[in-house]
């Protein structure tokens, strides 16, 4: 590749996004997901402009490394390689041959649309065009179509350079990481929950993770299953990981020794939100997240959901809930949930739970169960032996929860 050329990517987020006045705040944060996101490796520069983010590179042979790290930045709406080249028809000639050779050559066929800020550029835009189509063509024999071409390429025409770029590949989109400020995300190991939270995390919400378990009345799969799950999730928030880890088991076997049996699956659930509204004050969280979706099972129910978020005065997200299962589980296979939600675990909620339960609860009925225990008592117990992750996911060691959990 020539030397005057500059490899870069141009990451492009939608206008919508960006409305109104948290324009500069929503940039801001963008720009500095950005960086974070594309820390160690070689950028020489990162500029705003537009509603545009070019990032220059000090070699072209980090592109493949930099557009994967672009699939997990929310705001950014598509993105395309690209090169910054001196301001001659040779030299945009030489971007448009490096790219495709980079990309290929196009799948069918293509059309050049060319932006020209500097009006003092000898040719016109439309001849620019013609002439830089009839390049492509020669190279490739692949045919013009301008008005459905199967690829665009954009050439802008600046004062002093030109900026050459091809194909446009899909970004996350979303609002960028943070934006929305922070919400507590249920998280149960299944196919539901982690979709649920990356929902919310593409609304622009750090996410503080949240599990219950009944170890060790039950194996400790669900636990190594969900610092997985956090894990991979964690790659669109970086670096403000957080997991809290709680066992359940010994208070789900006080609910199940003093409530009839129809009604647990309600009183566990209460029980979980609870000490979910407790740990989202503690994370200054504005919300709940669940997986939750209508009458996928017995507490899942208008009248359950009821119940049950009466507990609670956060706002309860339920994204999921106008979902069907396949639709959930396709959605968890892009994101790259599914992988770890399919290994076999052992739901807390399947101890202590009766073959039928009730799917008709009432707030009433609830009450009236949990006096026959101190639920105060309860819930501080079950956050007394909580674990708390934090930092780095891959160095969270899924022992501790465990120890916590037997101490
Ligand atoms: P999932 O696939 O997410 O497990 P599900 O279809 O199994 O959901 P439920 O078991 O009824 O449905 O759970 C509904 C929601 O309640 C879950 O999506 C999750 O948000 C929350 N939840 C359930 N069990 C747990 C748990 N052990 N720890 C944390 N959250 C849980
Ligand atoms: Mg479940």
């Amino acid at each position: 590749m020539s030397r005057q050329m500059t490899s870069l990517i141009i990451a492009r987020v939608h206008e919508l996004a960006l409305k109104g006045q948290n324009r500069p705040f929503f940039k801001r944060a963008l720009y500095e997901n950005l960086r974070y996101a594309l820390r160690d490796l070689p950028v020489s520069r990162l500029q705003e402009r537009a509603l545009r983010y070019i990032i220059r590179l000090e070699d072209s042979s980090v592109w493949p490394e930099v557009a994967e790290r672009l699939r997990w930045v929310f705001g950014v709406a598509n993105f395309s390689l690209g090169l910054e080249t001196a301001l001659t028809v040779e030299a945009m000639q030489q971007g448009l041959a490096e790219l495709l050779e980079r990309q290929g050559p196009p799948p069918g066929s293509f059309r050049i649309r060319v932006k020209r800020t500097n009006k003092a550029f000898p040719l016109t835009s439309p001849e620019l065009e013609r002439e830089l189509g009839r390049f492509v063509q020669r190279r490739t024999g692949a045919p013009v179509n301008l008005t459905r071409p199967d690829v665009t390429y954009q050439v802008e025409v600046l004062y002093d350079r030109a900026l050459v770029s091809g194909e446009s590949l899909p970004g996350p989109g979303g609002l960028p990481m943070g934006v929305s400020g922070r919400v507590v995300a249920l998280l149960s190991g299944g196919y539901d929950s982690p979709v649920a939270a990356y929902r919310l995390m593409k609304r622009g919400c750090f996410v503080t993770f949240v599990h219950f378990h009944a170890y060790p009345y039950v194996r400790p799969i669900s636990i190594e299953k969900v610092v997985e799950l956090a894990r991979h999730l964690s790659r669109y928030q970086p670096p403000y990981n957080r997991l809290v880890i709680v066992p359940i088991g010994d208070a789900q076997r006080e609910i199940a020794l003093a409530a009839e049996a129809s009604l647990r699956v309600v009183l566990y659930r209460r029980l979980m939100l609870r000490l979910a509204t407790e740990i989202a004050r503690e994370e200054g969280a504005g919300a709940i997240v669940t997986g939750e979706s209508l009458g996928q099972v017995a507490s899942q129910t208008l009248e359950n959901m009821r119940a049950i978020g009466a507990v609670t005065d956060l706002p309860l997200l339920r994204p999921l809930v106008g979902n069907n299962k396949d639709e959930i589980i396709a959605e968890a296979v892009r994101i790259g949930t599914e992988r770890v939600s399919r290994i076999p675990d052992d739901d807390c909620c399947t101890v202590f739970v009766p073959l039928h339960p009730a799917t008709r609860v009432t707030t009433e009925q609830a009450e009236a169960a949990e006096r026959a225990y101190d639920v105060a008592a309860l819930v501080e117990r079950c956050l007394a032996r909580r674990t708390v992750y934090e930092g780095d996911p891959f160095r969270w060691d899924p022992l501790a929860a465990l120890a916590a959990a037997t101490a």
